[in-house]
């Protein structure tokens, strides 16, 4: 499998290649083409495997093609990055505009020891991807500040931290803002319980051990 042989926009064949990546890693052959096909996954990938890589690059895709309703309202958000920290927030969202250069592809951080304000006016002027860390976002929703209706498709990076560092009603509570998203899951480690809360999110889920 090649990048280009996965019907991608041009123009994101072309930012991949910008960025240096010839060939797609291990866990980029398996999940972009089931992510693309519409897939929920849960999907066991280190740091260093190019998991980030492969969960932008279908939402990115996805973006570019969507078909927007309303031409005279801003873009609501159409997917989600969850990650633990800001700090891994924000190198997503670094990746997410190399990728999404030049696309209709905007971004927008939702993280803590940040003006929420700041935050806001990025969302409200359109933006196609949130990445954020649970609590922030949950706090939006909690003040009816961020209208998630039209996000189609979800990833929770690092869950098995995430699980540990005792997000998961704050995960499970930015879920049920959702409507039956696709959900796009990572983590280091599979224990029962990181299998258990992802096949809670998603009836029809697809383990894939890279
Ligand atoms: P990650 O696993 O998402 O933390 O990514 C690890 C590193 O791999 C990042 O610095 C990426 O820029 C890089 N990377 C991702 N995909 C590829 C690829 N297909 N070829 C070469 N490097 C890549």
């Amino acid at each position: 499998l090649t990048f280009s042989a996965c019907n991608l926009p041009l123009k994101l064949i072309q930012n991949i290649e910008s960025a240096g990546y010839e060939l797609p890693t291990p866990v980029q052959m398996q999940a972009i083409p089931a992510a693309l096909a519409g897939k929920s996954l849960l999907v066991s990938a280190d740091t260093g495997s190019g998991k980030t890589v492969s969960y932008l690059i279908p939402i990115i895709a996805r973006s570019a093609r969507s078909y927007h309703k309303h031409f005279e309202e801003p873009k609501k958000p159409l997917a989600i990055v969850l990650t633990p920290t800001r700090e891994l927030c924000m190198q997503v969202e670094e990746a997410a505009k190399l990728l999404g250069n030049g696309l209709p592809f905007k971004t927008a951080l939702v993280i803590g020891g940040d003006a929420m304000a700041g935050q806001l006016y990025r969302i409200r002027q359109g933006v196609e991807l949130i990445v954020g860390t649970p609590g922030r976002l949950v706090d939006l929703l909690i003040k009816h500040e961020i209208d998630l209706d039209d996000v189609s498709v979800i990833v929770i990076d690092e869950i098995d931290c995430m699980l540990q560092r005792g997000f998961r009603d704050q995960v499970l509570q930015i879920f049920t803002a959702l409507s039956q998203p696709q959900v796009l899951m990572y983590s280091a480690t599979v224990p029962p319980e990181v299998e258990r809360m992802a096949r809670s999110m998603s009836k029809d889920l697809s383990v894939m051990y890279v």
